[in-house]
């Protein structure tokens, strides 16, 4: 298999924080191919267009893309169609991303940045599986209009069963690799689009024997993840339901720097990337802290390319760091040691 990974570092920290997972998908000598474009306000100024053509080209090309993030002020006058936004969403529509993981870890050193008592947090691990091209986001017909003399708002909410299935399968098949419990959240009991989300994940079962599946209603799933989030291994569910849950569930680990994310296509490509922004207020000050894309990296080695012990080796890299007492600023504490950006993808690359 090729091994081509299309590098986008975007702006603002992205061309800081890429630097670090680049060198360590490098240091693990696995033949990867890494070849940059331009993307975000980074494209917009040296072409015009946020996502142009040559980086659509090599996406279209590469295995996997890893991205850094993209915007900033310097774009936020630009017209709609010349925002940086513009280049994350077109990329993601025309890579056919229709998954969405992320993961949320709280790693035993860092319990005292949730707002959750440490006790209910520490040692967390769950993953979310969103679906990302469908539902009440992208259901027809939609709009305002005038209806009996007064404004009107509708939008459709819809599922095809292929839909369901293929989002399932990523569920089913990435709690294979982990704690083997599936919790598919729905509203069954007021909407039939997700009576139908149900019975299709009730039909996967037989096909991975392994897995235990269980449902839960939507309103009762954002309650259980801040009273007992360790209840959970992964959590499946439809598009404006999973937004909401896994920015819930991102913010019980209190540090954005820390937070992966995957969104694969029916063939396991993917596009990994941090959860945070650019954040233009830290950038080009080697501030930022890299881990969050360093783990994005181990995501794209586990997903897109099977490679589990290499994924593992990383994710045990920045677990040893933490416990070295390295942090960058957005994860210090009193006692603990504050490093920049390039020292903690130093950390890293010494723990590998
Ligand atoms: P942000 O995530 O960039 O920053 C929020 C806060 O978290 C800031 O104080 C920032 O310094 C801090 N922070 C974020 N990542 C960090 C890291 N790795 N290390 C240390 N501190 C970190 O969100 P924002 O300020 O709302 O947005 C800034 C820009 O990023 C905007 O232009 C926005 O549109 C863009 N944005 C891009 C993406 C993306 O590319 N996927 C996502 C969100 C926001």
């Amino acid at each position: 298999m090729s091994k081509k990974v299309c590098v986008l570092p975007g702006d603002g920290i992205g061309p800081e924080i890429t630097a670090e997972a680049v060198r360590v998908l490098n240091a693990l000598n696995l033949g990867f191919e890494l070849e940059s474009a331009l993307l975000g306000g980074a494209a917009v100024d040296a072409t015009g267009n946020p996502y142009p053509e040559a980086t659509q080209k090599l996406a279209r090309e590469a295995d996997a893309v890893l991205l850094g993030a993209v915007g900033g002020p310097k774009w936020d006058g630009l017209p709609r169609e010349q925002r940086p936004e513009r280049g994350l969403l077109g990329i993601r529509k025309d890579l056919n991303l229709f998954a969405n993981l992320r993961p949320a870890i709280l790693y035993p050193e860092l319990a005292n940045a949730s707002s959750l008592k440490p006790e209910v947090v520490s040692g967390l691990d769950i993953l979310i599986v969103r679906e990302l091209t469908g539902d009440i986001y992208f259901g027809q017909p939609r709009g305002i209009e005038m209806r009996a003399g007064e404004r009107f708002g509708f939008n459709t909410m819809h599922y095809t069963e292929s839909e369901i299935r293929r989002i399932g399968r990523v569920a089913f098949e990435a709690a294979q690799k982990r704690g083997k419990k599936v919790c598919s959240v729905d509203k069954m009991n007021v909407l039939e689009t997700t009576q139908l989300w149900r019975d299709v994940m009730n039909e996967l079962v037989p096909e991975y024997p392994d897995v235990e599946l269980s449902h839960m209603l939507v309103d009762n799933a954002a309650m259980q993840l801040v009273r007992a989030p360790k209840q959970f291994d992964v959590l499946v569910t439809g598009n404006m339901f999973g937004d909401i849950l896994s920015d819930e569930a991102s913010m019980l680990t209190g540090s954005i720097g820390m937070l992966p994310s995957a969104s694969l296509d029916a063939r396991n490509k993917g596009l990994y990337e941090p959860s945070h922004g650019s954040a233009p207020d830290i950038a080009g000050k080697n501030l930022a802290n890299p881990l969050a894309t360093i783990l994005s990296a181990a995501m794209l080695l586990r997903y897109t390319f099977a490679l589990e012990d290499a994924a593992r080796q990383v994710e045990n890299a920045v677990k040893k760091v933490l416990a070295q007492g390295y942090r960058t600023g957005d994860i210090f504490e009193a006692g603990t040691r504050k490093v920049g950006t390039r020292e903690m993808g130093d950390a890293v690359l010494a723990a590998l």
